[in-house]
């Protein structure tokens, strides 16, 4: 596989004609790409090493609003701006693109310290406290969504009304089926691996139009590029073959959701510290804390897994989301899943996110919980068997948006761990979606209650 783009590499393909264009890109609150194109030779002569952008993106929501409340930002301030330092081990060629290469930034502020509420540094932060342990936390990311037959701009035409995927039948593991949609996965599958990212393959999923595309597991910041690369290629890769896809965790009631599992364990000099032959599942203590400590914060943390009002329409019994607090021994219907018992591959699968989250943020919650789990050496519940749905004694994954974002308000371990105003920055941003939901009257409202009311 190659390598990511040596800074080197670039100056000679910008020398010979073959980049023209380089993405400087941050990640926002919503884990997209933002930026701008800079012309390759004026990245190369002197932008490499940073350029500006507006403090809003880090106080935006997905329409680009600029709502009140935040700390950090705000029309009071004027909405200055941020520094982007790009972080050059990122540099990749874009292949979907002609003549384009990419790369990542960190953001600061003016003096040079680092913007805490952005998502990047967010997880970096708690990367480096496991660090500071002797830990490296490595993770992988299932990326969940749905294909539809027809183009973003005619379903937005069409009112997003009358969506129709691009396969017929359910395609869970079809090879017939996902044949027929290899003109996107095929570029996607291959472009993300010919720029650096450890593609595993692509799939059918359990629903008509729904693909899972998985990458290999890596350390955790890369990881969360490169699931961040991969929505991106897939969402321009369909657009460019005349289709749509869509990470929205539900995007039909009556059609399963999209997820993002994310697969977690921690090394030590190569080697897994959740193995431990010697324990029941081969599982080590180390692992066991950190397990409980994912599972008694679960609902602290929820927001960062599930930030819209949309994603918790997708905890539903019976669709492979799950809905109880639980972990079980290599079983779909529990948050927490062990998977590669009695392996150097234990780890363990957090089923909550859905396909709508941030991979920083979630990667972030979650290490600060098991973080916390190690600090106090937390047990771990007895494993759940059998159907968890059915469980009534556990407790339940916060309902809506409003419950996760009151329990993300009021969670003193992720307010140690990640900062007050951090807390406080991400809590408004959850309570601004729950204002305009508020305020806008939907399709539901009008088809339920317009004759009949
Ligand atoms: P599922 O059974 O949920 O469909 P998959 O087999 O598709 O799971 O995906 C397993 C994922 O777990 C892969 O992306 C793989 O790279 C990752 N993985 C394997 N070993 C580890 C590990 N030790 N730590 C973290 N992730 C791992």
């Amino acid at each position: 596989m190659s390598k990511n783009l040596k800074f080197d590499t670039l100056k000679a393909k910008v020398a010979d004609g073959a980049i023209d264009t380089v993405l400087v890109c941050l990640i926002d609150m919503q884990g997209r790409l933002m930026g701008k194109r800079f012309h390759a030779r004026a990245f190369v002569d002197g932008g490499y090493d940073e350029t500006h952008c507006c403090t809003y993106l880090l106080a935006t929501d997905l329409e680009m609003a600029t709502p009140d409340g935040y700390a950090s930002t705000s029309w009071e301030q004027g909405y200055g701006d941020y520094t982007m330092k790009t972080d050059l081990e990122t540099l990749r060629l874009v292949p979907w693109l002609s003549g384009t290469a990419m790369v990542i930034c960190d953001i600061f502020d003016h003096h040079g310290h680092p913007i805490a509420h952005a998502p990047r540094a967010m997880l970096q932060k708690q990367i480096a406290r496991l660090t500071d342990i002797g830990l490296s936390p490595t993770m992988a990311t299932e990326l969940e969504f749905f294909l539809f037959e027809n183009s973003l701009d005619e379903i937005a035409k069409g009112g997003f009304r009358d969506l129709t995927p691009i396969s017929g039948y359910n395609e869970d593991y079809h090879i017939l089926q996902t044949t027929k949609e290899e003109h996107v996965m095929r570029p996607v599958r291959n472009h993300l691996f010919e720029m650096g990212i450890p593609i595993e393959g692509s799939k059918g999923e359990a629903e008509a139009g729904q693909e899972e595309l998985n990458i290999k597991y890596a350390e955790a910041l890369a990881c969360a590029d490169h699931h961040t690369i991969a929505k991106h290629a897939i969402k321009e890769i369909a657009w460019q073959q005349g289709h749509a896809a869509t990470f929205l965790a539900k995007w039909h009631h009556d059609r399963v959701g999209s997820s993002s599992h994310v697969h977690q364990s921690l090394w030590q000099g190569g080697k897994s510290m959740f193995y431990d032959p010697d324990r029941p599942l081969g599982k080590s203590e180390l692992m066991d804390q950190y397990m409980a400590g994912l599972i008694k914060y679960a609902a602290d943390y929820t927001y960062f897994m599930a930030p819209y009002v949309n994603s918790y329409k997708r905890f539903a019994k019976g669709s492979f989301a799950p809905t109880r607090i639980i972990w079980s021994v290599d079983n779909r219907t529990a948050a927490f899943r062990l998977c590669g018992e009695g392996t150097e591959a234990i780890r363990v699968e957090c089923r909550i996110p859905g396909a709508d989250m941030n991979p920083y943020l979630a990667q972030a919650a979650m290490l600060a919980a098991g973080l916390k789990g190690i600090e106090e050496k937390l047990a771990l519940p007895e494993a759940f068997s059998g159907d968890a749905y059915a469980d009534e004694t556990s407790a339940h994954i916060p309902r809506n948006l409003r419950d996760a974002r009151d329990a993300l308000h009021g969670s003193d371990m992720l307010r140690a761990a990640m900062g007050d105003a951090v807390i406080d920055h991400y809590a408004r941003a959850a309570g601004w979606e729950l204002e305009e939901f508020d305020r806008v009257v939907t399709d539901w409202e009008i088809a339920r209650g317009f004759e009949r009311a």
